[in-house]
């Protein structure tokens, strides 16, 4: 039986722009067994076609750039350049693993008492990628084009809202030459999910969301031995101290906080400046944010797009009011108008604030100060959650001393914390586990085989 429709719906004007059947347990049985059959061919390929294809991927991504990128906005709101950059950047990634995997997956050699002894790295199978709009194809290439490339195949149920992103992910690789079920897209609901990790062909789960979602799907996945990958939510510090650079931080710290509209899980959510500096750099944080180009997320000189859904702009005016009745000081914006939310600044903001304790997932940013080192170190580990932190600073040595003491899976030293296809990328604490990117993330999926020869 056919379940239910999915719609995606502009966010910007309200309009329906698509609608998908969910997938039967029938179709989604067989759309398995295809993967499956894949996977047992996929597996013998060599590096050089995997390559091939994957490069053909970034061809198929460059040429349709503009397309894929409207997609992205309209689906989700984000303004176009930044779409561009989006699409962008998942060709570098398929460039990348086309480039680096054989090597990264070569035979890795350990002396031991045996005449030889190494560790050989094999895939796994099909491998079930769980994943959010805000970075509708970002997001999946990053799980896609290392996975793909190590010789597992991949199945994707991606958020309800970006549908048609989806089914054009599909399309790249489908364009790109890549055999039919390397990579499919399951039109599911998040109900139907259980069935799948359950399902015998499904080898193993990432998961890119919160952690409602990540603790469910990994509770499931746990149950039935089959490992789990989890990138949740975060909720940066921004540490400003007495040395650092105003007028360059400023610049990173607007960056991080406002690009895709607040909606991204790395970007900073909590500004931690030192006493001395606060008031001039909040007067420069503020001119800046003064400054940054609302509009429709179509028009190019936009900066500031709509959030994604309506109901999480209520929760995020939620977040602010909670926060300014406990008192913090609102200093810029504050207002919301269905999906548009302006962007926000609020002052005197405490640790036990929403905006402080949870991911706020918007344009909105609390300032906090503090007056040495360790309580920079002490406020910025307060939270739960533990993507990374940006710290801003001109001595060095005091850079070497700090590092160790942040309890984060990412530390970026004047500069906003990104993914980069060479570096790894994940979480501590209830951001999650696990790595994605760099030679790290292509081999969590992945059997480490252990080989002997006496
Ligand atoms: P979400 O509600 O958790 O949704 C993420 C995905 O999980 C969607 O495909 C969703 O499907 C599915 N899902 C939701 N509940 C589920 C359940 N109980 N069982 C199985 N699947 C379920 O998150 P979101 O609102 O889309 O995304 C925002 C969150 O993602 C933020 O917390 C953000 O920080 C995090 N994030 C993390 C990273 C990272 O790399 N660490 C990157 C980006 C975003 P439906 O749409 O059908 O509900």
């Amino acid at each position: 039986k056919t379940t239910k429709m999915k719609q995606s719906i502009n966010p910007y004007n309200g309009k329906k722009l698509f609608e998908f059947n969910t997938l039967t347990e029938n179709d989604l049985e067989s759309r398995l067994k295809v993967s499956h059959q894949r996977y047992l061919e996929w597996k013998e390929t060599s590096f050089e076609e995997r390559s091939r294809l994957m490069h053909k991927a970034a061809e198929q991504l460059r040429q349709n750039k503009k397309r894929y990128a409207e997609i992205i906005t309209l689906e989700m709101g984000k303004p176009i350049s930044q779409s561009l950059a989006e699409v962008e950047k998942c060709a570098w990634v398929c460039e990348y693993y086309a480039e680096h995997a054989e090597h990264q997956l070569r035979d890795e050699i350990i002396e031991t008492d045996a005449a030889s002894s190494y560790v050989k790295y094999q895939p796994l199978g099909v491998i079930l990628a769980i994943m959010p709009w805000n970075y509708p194809f970002w997001q999946v290439f990053r799980f896609a084009a290392p996975n793909l490339m190590a010789g597992n195949v991949g199945v994707l149920k991606h958020a309800s809202n970006v549908m048609q992103s989806a089914e054009m992910i599909q399309e790249v690789f489908e364009k790109a030459g890549f055999p039919k079920g390397c990579f499919q897209n399951l039109i599911l609901d998040s109900e139907q999910i259980k069935s799948v990790i359950e399902n015998d062909i499904v080898q193993a789960v990432t998961l890119t969301g919160s952690k409602p979602a990540g603790a469910s799907v990994a509770s499931i996945a746990g149950a039935n031995i089959k490992k789990t990958v989890l990138e949740l939510g975060g909720s940066n510090g921004l540490i400003i101290f007495d040395d650092a650079d105003l007028d360059q931080s400023v610049t990173t710290c607007v960056n991080a906080r406002f690009q895709n509209t607040g909606q991204s899980c790395i970007a900073g959510k909590r500004l931690l400046v030192h006493e001395s500096v606060a008031d001039s750099f909040t007067q420069k944080f503020m001119d800046k944010v003064k400054g940054l180009k609302s509009g429709n997320p179509l028009d190019e000189q936009t900066y500031i797009g709509v959030m994604a859904r309506e109901d999480l702009a209520q929760e995020l005016e939620q977040q602010v009011k909670a926060s300014i009745e406990m008192g913090a000081k609102l200093i810029l914006g504050g207002h919301r108008k269905g999906t548009y939310f302006e962007p926000t600044i609020l002052s005197e903001v405490t640790a036990d604030m929403p905006v402080f304790k949870e991911e706020t997932f918007g344009p909105v940013i609390g300032i906090t100060t503090f007056q040495s080192d360790e309580e920079a170190v002490e406020l910025s580990n307060r939270s739960e959650f533990g993507l990374g932190v940006s710290i801003f600073t001109e001595d060095k040595n005091r850079v070497k001393e700090l590092i160790g003491k942040f309890n984060e899976g990412a530390v970026f030293v004047n500069e906003l914390v990104k993914s980069d296809p060479r570096l790894p990328f994940g979480g501590v604490k209830i951001s999650g586990y696990g790595r994605e990117l760099s030679s790290h993330g292509i081999k969590e999926f992945l059997n480490k085989k252990t080989v002997y020869i006496k």
